[in-house]
């Protein structure tokens, strides 16, 4: 089998496409849709990620407000700034670029952000509400997944999902979204004993571990879905988690990296901040 690929590119491009216009709708009623990114410090990844969400708010006619704080920062000046957004009324969404400098409580401070403009998901209001099948803010990686999974009508009641990766931003919150479409799920780990066992039932295979073409062709059960969310910058350039030509030769989906699961993640931040911004906007009448 060689898998059809799952085009996260050309799917967030649609997406985009709609915020674009919704944006222009919305700011007819007078309201903009605004993301704050705050970025504290030098990581040069994060610079990257901060870089395309600027560049994806620009896009979509949204107002965007870069706070680029210092690595010196303290707890404090970073929980000032939250409220001060939190409280800015022309700012819908909050986003704070992971990983923080290690004397930050990164806890802290994700929890400070108030619910409805917390974009990302993380904040422990919104995990709850996800993990109780409530209506929430969801985080965008997991939720790009599966928007991808269902814009190719891929079954997931009753199927096997596995998931390696037990991280709070993937593997945890889409673990709880594949329980809610009914899926049996599994979640490895780095402790997890025969992993490759566990792979090879899967008919929905997600790879979050962060190690370069860690899933060999082996491990794919022949006719899964694979779902590739490592991004590994490697000197070749970048590569996900999983071995893609062993794995196309079995399996009857699978995203590229690049071009599948990241691009779905900006349209997905994008699309949490327009909600955020069209909730907040006067009903029209
Ligand atoms: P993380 O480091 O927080 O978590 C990695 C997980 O992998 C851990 O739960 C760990 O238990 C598991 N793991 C590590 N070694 C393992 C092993 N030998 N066997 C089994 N499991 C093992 O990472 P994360 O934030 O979840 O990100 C994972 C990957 O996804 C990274 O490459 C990251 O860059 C990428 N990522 C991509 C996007 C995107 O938009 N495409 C978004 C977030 C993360």
């Amino acid at each position: 089998m060689t898998a059809k690929i799952l085009d996260g590119k050309k799917l967030a491009s649609e997406i985009k496409a709609d915020v674009r216009e919704r944006t222009e709708r919305l700011k007819e009623r007078g309201v903009t849709p605004g993301l704050a990114v705050v970025l504290v410090g030098e990581d040069p990844a994060s610079k990257v990620y901060v870089g395309q969400k600027e560049k994806g708010c620009s896009d979509a006619g949204f107002a965007s407000f870069l706070h680029r704080l210092p690595e010196t920062t303290t707890q404090g000046e970073l929980l000032a700034l939250i409220e001060r957004l939190n409280s800015d009324r022309t700012v819908h969404g909050i986003l704070v670029q992971l990983p923080l400098p290690r004397h930050i409580d990164s806890d802290a401070v994700l929890s400070a952000i108030r619910p409805e403009k917390d974009v990302d998901g993380f904040h422990p209001v919104n995990i709850g509400r996800l993990v109780s099948g409530l209506p929430s803010c969801e985080p965008c990686t997991p939720k790009g997944i599966m928007r991808l999974l269902k814009s190719a009508e891929i079954p997931l009641s009753g199927k096997e999902a596995v998931i390696i990766g037990r991280s709070n931003i993937v593997g945890k919150p889409v673990a709880m979204m594949l329980l809610a479409e009914s899926a049996t799920v599994t979640i490895c780990h780095s402790r997890t004993e025969e992993l490759a066992a566990h792979a090879r039932r899967a008919d929905i295979l997600i790879a979050a571990v962060g190690k370069p073409r860690f899933v060999t062709g082996d491990m794919v059960k022949e006719g899964a879905v694979v779902v590739d969310v490592g991004i590994n910058r490697l000197e070749e350039g970048l590569v996900g988690d999983v071995d893609y030509e062993a794995a196309a030769e079995r399996a009857s989906w699978i995203t590229p990296v690049p071009g599948g699961v990241g691009p779905m993640t900006i349209a997905m931040l994008l699309e949490n901040t327009l909600e955020q911004a069209e909730k907040a906007a006067p009903a029209a009448r």
